[in-house]
C-alpha cells in the first residue's frame, strides 16, 4: 500500500512493480496539490498499469463535521470510480489518513453509514505495518511475507514515499525508504510469488476473496455418465463480490485432462495426482467437470 499521492509513486514505485509482475494498492487523494500537478500520471498511465487505487480523502487535511467527510471521503471515491472503467457499484478500499486531534469530527456510527453508503472497505491499521516507521529493513518486511505464508493469511506493508535518485532530484518524498531497502522487497516478494506461495494483490481483491471465501458452499450436485455438476455458492452480495475462488477437485484415477465450463467460462485442466486446480465464481452458475479422450 502507497500512501499520499507522491511523485515517488509514478516515478520509483510503479516502474519498478511492473518490471516485477507486481501491483500495489495506492491511497490518493486528488485534492493535494501534487496530485493535481501531476494528474495525467494518476489518470492515464498507473491504473492502466494495473495498479489499484483507494480513497486517502480529498485533501488530508480532515474536516469539521460530516457535510465535510461527505466531501473529503465522497468526492475521492466518486472521482477513482470516474477515472477508472469498471462497473458503476463497485468496493474501493478506504485508508484514514493520519490526523491531528480535533480533524476527524464525526462518530464512528457516522463514519461506517459513509463507507457503506459509498461502498468502501477500511483497511487494516496502520500499527507496526509502516515502512520506515515501524521497519527498517527488507528481512524485517520479507517477515510479514513470510508470516503471511506460514499462516496462509494476509499481510500488508504502508509505503509513504520511496527515494528518488537522479542529477534533478532535489528533495525527497515523506518518509521515503531508500532504494536499496525498497528493490530488494521486491525482489524477495516476486520470488515467492515465482514459487507460488504468495499471492500479491490488491487490498479489495484480497478482502472479496477472503470473504466470498469464508462463508463459500460446494454442493455436487450430480456425478453420472462421466460428468460432475458442482454448485458453488456464498453470502456475499454478488453485486460487489464476483471474484473467482480457486477450487480444488478430485477425479477418478483413469482420467488425465479435464474440461471445466462455468457460464460462457471453458477451461482445459491438467489432473494431477487425481486432483484438478481451477477458478470458479460463486453464483456463477452450475460448474460442470468432465474428462478429455
Ligand atoms: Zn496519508
Amino acid at each position: 500500500m502507497f500512501d499520499d499521492s507522491y511523485l515517488s509513486h509514478w516515478q520509483v514505485a510503479a516502474p519498478e512493480l511492473v518490471k516485477r509482475g507486481m501491483i500495489a494498492t495506492f491511497y490518493i487523494n486528488p485534492g493535494k496539490a501534487e496530485y493535481q500537478k501531476f494528474a495525467s500520471h494518476w489518470e492515464d498511465e498507473l491504473w492502466r498499469q494495473g495498479m489499484v487505487y483507494a480513497d486517502h480523502t480529498m485533501t488530508h487535511q480532515g474536516f469539521a463535521d460530516l457535510d465535510g467527510a461527505e466531501h473529503e471521503i465522497g468526492d475521492c471515491a466518486d472521482i477513482i470510480r470516474r477515472i477508472v472503467p469498471g462497473p458503476e457499484r463497485r468496493l474501493l478500499s478506504f485508508g484514514k489518513p493520519g490526523l491531528g486531534p480535533g480533524h476527524w469530527n464525526i462518530s464512528a456510527e457516522d463514519f461506517a453509514a459513509l463507507l457503506r453508503r459509498h461502498d468502501l472497505i477500511d483497511r487494516p491499521t496502520f500499527d507496526k505495518h509502516g515502512a520506515v516507521y515501524h521497519l527498517q529493513s527488507s528481512e524485517q518486511m520479507l517477515a510479514l511475507a513470510d508470516r503471511a505464508i506460514a499462516t496462509q493469511g494476509m499481510e500488508y506493508l504502508i509505503i509513504h514515499g520511496v527515494e528518488r535518485i537522479g542529477p534533478n532530484v532535489k528533495w525527497q518524498d515523506f518518509w521515503a525508504l531508500k532504494q536499496d531497502v525498497f528493490l530488494p522487497l521486491l525482489d524477495g516478494l516476486q520470488q515467492r510469488q515465482a514459487q507460488r506461495q504468495l499471492w500479491i494483490t490488491d487490498h479489495i481483491s484480497q478482502h472479496q476473496y477472503e470473504t466470498e471465501r469464508d462463508s463459500a458452499e460446494l454442493r455436487v450436485r450430480s456425478a453420472e455418465d462421466g460428468t460432475l455438476r458442482v454448485e458453488l455458492t456464498c453470502q456475499a452480495d454478488p453485486l460487489l463480490y464476483r471474484l473467482p475462488l480457486t477450487l480444488l477437485t478430485e477425479l477418478p484415477s483413469t482420467w488425465r485432462e479435464a474440461l471445466v465450463t462455468q457460464g460462457d467460462r471453458e477451461k482445459r485442466v491438467a489432473v494431477t495426482d487425481r486432483l484438478i486446480r481451477y477458478d470458479a465464481i460463486p453464483g456463477g452458475g452450475t460448474i460442470v467437470v468432465r474428462p478429455i479422450g
